[in-house]
This record gives C-alpha cells, structure tokens and sequence, in this order.
C-alpha cells in the first residue's frame, strides 16, 4: 500500500506556504501550516487556513486527501483563507477512510468489557497489515483484570508477533508509552466499539471532545454520520486519525496473500520456504506453516473465506468485463456484450491502495 503518488510535482517548498490537510469537507480543505512565522503578526489566524483547490489541480486530476502536504497560495489573512496549488507526493495512502500519509495503524481492543474475541483481533490485525502499514496493538481497561490476566494476554498476542501494549484510560496507565509510540507520526485508530477509543483521544488531545459511550442504534454505529475523517493534532507532534465506527472488517485480501499477513507465517518463511511457490499451506507435502501454531486455525478459516470469495467473484465478472470495447468502421468507439468463453479471468490484484474498507464506516463529524 505504500505508493509513490503518480502526479508528483516537483514543488519547492522553500518559496511558499507549505502546510498539511487536516479536514476536509465539499470543496474546502483545513490546511494546517508548516511555519507559523509566516502569519503576519497582526492577525488573528490560528495557523490554518480554509483552501480550495486550484482549477489546474481539477485539470490535471490532482487529487487531494487529508494527511496531503500541501503548497497554499494567496493566504487571505484576514478572512483565514487560500488556494492549494500543489500536493507533495505521498508516501503512502488509505482508501477508506482516504487519508494520505498515514504511517501506523493503532488498534485498540479491551481487557474487558468488551471481551477480546481473538477472532475478531485477527481480523483487525489482517486487515491493518493489508495496508503495509506499521500496527500498534493496544489493550484498554487493565484496571479490569489482574495482573496475571494482563501477562496471559501479552504472552499470547507475542505469539502471534505483537508487542502488547496494556492501557488504561480511566486510571491513566500506559499513555506515556502511547504517546511515545505516537509521537511525530500520522497513526489512524482503529477498534470495535466500546473499547475505549474516544476515551483515549480525549486523553491525548484534550481539546478533542469526542463523546465517550456514544454508541447508537441497533448496527451499534456510534457518533459518526458522515464519511468524513479529521486529523487531530497530538501536543508532542504526530497527528491521529480518528476512523472509528466499524464492527467487523471485511477481508478482502485473495487467498494467496492472506499468509503474508500473519506474522508467524512471515517468520515460518524467512527461515525456509515451501515447496511450492504457491503454497496455501494447507495439505501441500513439505509445507513450512501448517503446523502449531495457535493463529493456524484463524489462518485456515480466513483462507476458506478468501476462496469463496474468490471464486464468488469469477462467476460474477462486473459489468465492465462483460462488456468488450470495439471500434466500428468510422471510428467510433462502442460497447458490446462479450461472448461466453471458458478462459478464466484473470483475478484483479487488488489496488495497491489497500483499504481499510468495512473497518472504518464512518469517520468523525467534525465542523471544519
Ligand atoms: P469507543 O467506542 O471505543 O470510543 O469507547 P468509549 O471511549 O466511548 O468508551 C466506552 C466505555 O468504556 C465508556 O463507558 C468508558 O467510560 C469506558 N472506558 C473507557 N476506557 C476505560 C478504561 O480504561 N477502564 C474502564 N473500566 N472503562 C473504560
Ligand atoms: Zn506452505
């Protein structure tokens, strides 16, 4: 998932006002800037500005996402305004919620309260690895368990590859290794409902007055209505994402894939490999991974989901592969339907813009 931005621009961001995207909504865009000295004295500006994007933006398809660093033209002091006239090329880009930059996932899971249902944590684990980006595991509610339920757990999710990071909100445990681990990074928060995110935010950005326990409804969607992602500034540096609202991600990953998101298995396969290039590591003769290994069972159910998904897909092309595009005799382009032919199609590699789909329904409604 990490992608070179196609339409990187050579921009020089020594002669003009550089900043960050840290909302956006409609066409307007919250640029947070770089350099507050730029700011002439006498005005009452906060350090941001409200942007459009520039129509030679829109010309050349230039996208712009929260997390972009931006160029900002003609700063309007006086009325907080300005015009985004480039992007910086991102080093890496989410699909949903679309926020670019990001450089960690933070998933955030409880002791109790909800209970951790370690089948649920793997399927937020796979998913957080799709995106090639860093994950940070964080159990919440430590004042909820003793000690040695704590231990039990760090031991077992250190199987499974992860440092555990035990947090309470309530009692204030464990934020100053959070905020280390968050310090001058762009970290999206993920986690079910009801395990303590809004509380910890609030925590770490004080000013961020997210309702806690705000959980509504029967699909149990909590205080988000829109699509709409904003990133909160932490006092050390570092920005959060606040994406929460999902219970179950959607793994969307293909069969072969879905190893390479396992930790043990990236292990397993470091020392040796399998005989067959495209082991599924089920019943393949001298096959490295199968084994015991406590998330094998996790693997084998996930990887039974990806083939049916897989083969769901084959036998409903979309309507573009139904379709062939031809060219009659003046030239003139058009569609017709494609006939039935037994050639397999050829499975689509998922964009490299790697989703985190289903986990986050929808983001934080936050005024611009
Ligand atoms: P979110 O849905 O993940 O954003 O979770 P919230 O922050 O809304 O918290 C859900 C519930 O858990 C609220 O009632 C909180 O007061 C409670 N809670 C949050 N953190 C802790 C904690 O560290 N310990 C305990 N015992 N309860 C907590
Ligand atoms: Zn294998």
């Amino acid at each position: 998932m990490l992608v070179e931005s196609e339409n990187a621009q050579h921009l020089d961001d020594s002669a003009c006002l550089t900043g960050r995207v840290v909302a956006a909504q409609a066409n307007y865009y919250r640029v947070q800037l770089d350099n507050l000295a730029e700011i002439p004295p006498d005005c009452a500006n906060d350090g941001s500005l409200l942007c459009t994007r520039r129509s030679r933006l829109k010309k050349i398809d230039q996208q712009v996402m929260v997390g972009d660093r931006v160029q900002v033209e003609e700063p309007d002091w006086t009325g907080s305004r300005g015009a985004i006239a480039g992007v910086f090329p991102r080093k890496s880009e989410l699909d949903r919620p679309s926020v670019a930059n990001v450089d960690r996932i933070l998933l955030v899971f409880a002791f109790s309260e909800p209970n951790p249902d370690p089948y649920q944590l793997s399927r937020f684990l796979i998913k957080a690895e799709s995106t090639g980006l860093a994950v940070s595991l964080c159990f919440n509610k430590s004042d909820l368990v003793s000690v040695a339920e704590q231990k039990q757990w760090r031991d077992r999710i250190h199987g499974w590859g992860y440092d555990l990071l035990p947090l309470s909100a309530r009692m204030g445990i464990g934020l100053g290794d959070l905020r280390s681990q968050l310090r001058q990074t762009i970290a999206a928060i993920a986690g079910p409902s009801g395990v303590g995110k809004s509380s910890l935010i609030n925590l770490l950005i004080p000013n961020a007055n997210l309702r806690v326990g705000a959980v509504s409804g029967k699909l149990q969607r909590g205080r988000h209505t829109t699509r709409h992602v904003e990133l909160l500034e932490l006092p050390d540096g570092g920005l959060l994402a606040d994406t929460p609202g999902f219970n179950q991600p959607d793994l969307a990953c293909s069969p072969t894939e879905l190893a390479t998101y396992f930790p043990e298995v990236r292990s397993r396969l470091a020392e040796e490999g399998c005989q067959f290039n495209d082991c599924l590591h089920r019943d393949e003769p001298n096959c490295v991974v199968r084994g015991d290994w406590e998330r094998y069972e996790h693997y084998l159910k996930f990887l039974e989901e990806a083939i049916a998904r897989q083969e769901l897909r084959q036998q409903q092309p979309d309507a573009e592969s139904r379709l062939k595009q031809k060219t009659n005799t003046a030239g003139q382009r058009y569609y017709e339907p494609k006939l039935k032919t037994k050639k397999y199609r050829r499975q689509s590699r998922r964009s490299q813009h790697q989703a985190l789909d289903a986990l986050y329904q929808d983001a934080d409604v936050a005024d611009l």
